[in-house]
């Protein structure tokens, strides 16, 4: 392998990167398909990020992702960027075609075909989002971008979830932005039904809710960002955070009933549609499951 001309590279470039399952995911897929590349982690220092890219593009990879705190700071050295990722404001994935870099956000589209997995549309959807940071930006946008009715930004800090309505602004969603507080107290109105005020209640019952947050990570410091026994039966209850997989808020909504979807789902589909866009070739979807859950179960 080590001196094959005609092995290509693709990799992961972010600041640190401590542990990545990403290489276990592509690498089993690269190999299922007998396709000549490799998936490499690069931590890159802020300082070397022009060079790092353009490193890459010189030695000829076909593409890499990028990771925090990157996925910003890398647009101004990409030739091209698709409208998904510039609507969002960040690319995670830099396809590299005849030495030009060409940027895209797989992240909103890996939740939209989680979502899809399990026979739900985003379209006339009135969506509950907990947070406002970069994964809360890519799946808002890509829910706006297909058809979600309403969009309620709930946030401890009211002005970065104003900035994430912004976004949103022009894509023909409605949008409110709430404190997270108001959806733990008892004593609030939680869904707004007569013009209740502004920041205090969200706009229409939701259908889906999204936890956007890391809470949820450290599940012996959990707290509770919703109360679960507030939502109405139909109610969606989405996870981002992958590692646990089931926490606290997904454990509690499957036990009342709800139907609950887990962050594996972007994480996998998010992946593959990076695959797609590195090879050209359809992602071995079922390979890239299986190792992500070994990749999964071995990090817990
Ligand atoms: P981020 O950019 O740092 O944003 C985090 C957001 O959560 C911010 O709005 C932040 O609010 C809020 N927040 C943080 N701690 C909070 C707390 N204790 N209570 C209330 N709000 C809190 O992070 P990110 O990249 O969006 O990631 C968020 C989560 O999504 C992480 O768990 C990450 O692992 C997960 N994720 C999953 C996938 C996937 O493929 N499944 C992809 C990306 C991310 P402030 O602005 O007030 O700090």
């Amino acid at each position: 392998m080590v001196n094959d001309s005609r092995l290509k590279l693709t990799g992961l470039i972010g600041y640190p990167v401590k542990y990545s399952l990403s290489p276990a995911i592509y690498n089993a897929a690269f190999e299922v398909l007998g396709l000549n590349l490799r998936y490499v982690v690069f931590p890159v220092q802020r300082e070397a990020l022009e060079e790092a890219v353009k490193g890459m593009a010189a030695l000829g990879f076909a593409g890499f992702n990028v990771t925090i705190p990157y996925k910003e700071a890398v647009i101004p050295f990409l030739d091209s960027i698709h409208p998904e990722a510039e609507q969002i404001g960040a690319v995670n994935t830099v396809v590299i075609s005849n030495g030009k870099l060409l940027g895209y956000n797989t992240d909103g589209v890996g939740f939209i075909r989680a979502l899809e997995e399990r026979d739900i549309r985003a379209a006339e959807k009135n969506v509950l989002l907990l947070g406002a940071g970069g994964a809360a930006k890519a799946v808002a946008v890509a829910l706006a971008r297909r058809g979600a009715a309403s969009i309620a930004i709930a946030v401890r800090n009211l002005d970065r979830g104003k900035k994430l309505a912004g976004k949103l602004a022009g894509l023909g969603v409605q949008t409110r932005v709430v404190h997270l507080e108001a959806l733990v107290d008892p004593g609030e109105v939680l869904w707004h039904t007569n013009g209740a005020g502004e920041e205090k209640a969200v706009p229409a019952p939701p259908d889906i809710i999204i936890n956007a947050t890391p809470v949820g990570m450290t599940p012996e410091r959990e707290t509770e960002l919703i109360r679960v026994d507030s939502l109405p039966p139909h109610c969606i209850v989405c996870d981002l955070v992958y590692g646990p997989r089931r926490t606290l808020l997904l454990q509690k909504s499957a036990a009342a009933g709800h139907k609950v979807i887990d962050g594996s789902g972007m994480l996998l589909h998010q992946g593959a549609e990076a695959f797609f866009l590195f090879t050209g070739v359809q992602a071995p979807l079922e390979v890239m499951r299986r190792a992500m859950d070994v990749a999964l179960c071995n990090n817990m």
